[in-house]
């Protein structure tokens, strides 16, 4: 088979017959990937449950999910993503219940605090961010479990709660690859789902209890709330139409959350609901799931407030690894995306001031400024394109070194450089100083004032050790990465 790849200076393709291909966890397959609609990839990513910050195991799902969503840019996609805010769920009302203030008071700081860690990650943002208390969605979640109960896929139990009948749907476990029977010897008989016809029936609508104190909506079956996974089948349906085209999350969203998702979704609308589903795996710490329930976490705060290093090194540390392969998160991991980025800033640095005196970039031939992109089309093969990118770093030093990199030629590396971050976002024009760093240059500059020159250079020291260098300019402090 002939393969024909074209590419414009910056590195987008324009000409095109090798596929992107992406790991199917619906069918366990690599395949071919089209969108139902030509150009548009309609995309929905589960979001946080904002009752907390985000630990940085949700953010290697987020960044995987930007890594897709830049990657499908730079082949020329449009991309319309959805990532909902699970604003109403057990674990948010137990929040406001024991803060003692109304739901949307509790969610509201982590829903701030979610889109801050989101900037300084570099995450694109989404088209739609969806809460799942706006009116709207709760309505049409009340719909779609109404249709569910006249098509006699969903039955009300005696206490007002809306169950979801599994069996009524032959494909329920075909995502995890689960056989009901299985399923039913598997699963722990909780007392206080008694009520339920079949242990595996999930709950579409549950009805009032005292523990959920003024959270409620009026519904057909009484006052009550919805369950979590309608709320993402109303969202994802309600705003991206009945038929998307990838839906992600992390490995553990297989079961029962998006398996519940693909039977509501297409018990309501005849239509398969997505047609690719990728997962990514666990971050871990330690051999173990990185997971707020098992204490083992660590925010983004923790790291970039209290340890010093930036959201762009993070991004770096959970990027750099293939979202389905297991990422152990270290400091080492850490200190390894720094050396790697510092090399990445002086090679920037290098082709931009050579570049400087060229009018015309030079159509590149090297071979390895392909590979970067045909390593992502390749089920987003990220290691491999991160190892392209060092290798021209590392051929080009070398030419440089020589003398015999021209102007031209090197504006022509800036432009493809341009293309391979509008995907990795890993530029450091945009480097964001911690905020623990900015504390320390203030107490340095107050100390300055004081003539107190031995806290100045203890504040120094510690600067250092945090990963940055500050110089005295009659300007005042400058801030450079060591
Ligand atoms: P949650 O807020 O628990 O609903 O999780 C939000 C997203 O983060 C979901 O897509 C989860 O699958 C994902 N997630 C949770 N823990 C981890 C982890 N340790 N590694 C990767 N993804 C995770
Ligand atoms: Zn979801």
């Amino acid at each position: 088979m002939t393969r024909r790849i074209a590419f414009s200076c910056n590195g987008h393709l324009t000409d095109r017959l090798m596929p992107i291909r992406f790991f199917n966890t619906y069918s366990r397959r690599i395949e071919d990937f089209v969108p139902l609609e030509p150009g548009v990839v309609r995309l929905y990513t589960c979001g946080p449950t904002v009752y907390n910050f985000a630990h940085i195991g949700n953010f290697r799902a987020y960044i995987f999910e930007d890594l897709l969503q830049r990657h499908l840019e730079f082949r020329g996609f449009r991309v319309i993503r959805v990532m909902n805010l699970t604003d109403v769920d057990d674990k948010t009302i137990r929040g406001c219940r024991a803060a003692g203030i109304p739901l949307a008071e509790f969610t509201q700081p982590f829903k701030k605090a979610f889109f801050e860690d989101l900037d300084a990650l570099r995450i694109k943002r989404a088209e739609h961010f969806p809460e799942a208390t706006a009116a709207d969605h709760i309505a049409r979640m009340i719909s779609m479990i109404s249709t569910l109960v006249e098509k006699g896929h969903a039955y009300r139990a005696d206490d007002g709660s809306v169950y979801f009948r599994i069996r009524s749907f032959p494909a329920y476990g075909q995502l995890a690859h689960i056989v009901l029977d299985e399923l039913q010897a598997g699963v722990r008989v909780r007392s206080d789902e008694y009520e339920k016809e079949n242990v595996g029936d999930f709950a579409l609508w549950k009805a009032w209890d005292q523990a959920d104190g003024d959270v409620w909506w009026e519904s057909p079956w009484g006052r009550g709330r919805p369950g979590w996974h309608i709320e993402c089948s109303a969202m994802a349906t309600g705003i991206l139409g009945p038929q998307i085209d990838i839906h992600c999350g992390g490995e553990d969203n297989i079961f029962p959350h998006h398996e519940a998702e693909i039977a509501q979704s297409e018990c309501v609308t005849g239509l398969q609901f997505s047609r690719y589903w990728l997962h990514c795996k666990h971050l871990q710490v330690e051999g173990t799931k990185m997971a707020k329930s098992a204490g083992n976490f660590f925010t983004l705060r923790d790291l970039t407030m209290e340890k010093g290093w930036t959201g762009r090194e993070v991004r770096y540390a959970l990027l750099s690894v293939k979202y389905r392969e297991p990422l152990n998160f270290t400091i080492e991991g850490l200190s390894a995306a720094r050396s790697a980025l510092a090399r990445l800033d002086e090679w920037t640095r290098r082709i931009r001031e050579l570049a400087n005196t060229a009018k015309l970039a030079d159509a590149l031939n090297i071979s390895e400024l392909e590979q970067f992109g045909s390593s992502l089309d390749d089920d987003l093969n990220i290691s491999a394109a991160l190892a392209s990118v060092f290798d021209v770093i590392r051929e080009t030093n070398r030419r440089i070194d020589l003398g015999k990199v021209t102007p031209e030629e090197a504006k022509g590396l800036v432009e493809w450089l341009e293309g391979v971050q509008s995907v990795l976002a890993l530029d450091p024009e945009a480097e964001v100083i911690p905020q623990a760093v900015h504390s320390l240059v203030e107490l340095r500059s107050q100390a300055r004032a004081s003539k107190d020159w031995k806290a100045s250079d203890s504040l120094r020291d510690q600067i250092q050790a945090l990963g940055w260098t500050v110089k005295d300019s009659k300007d005042g402090q400058k801030l450079t990465r060591k």
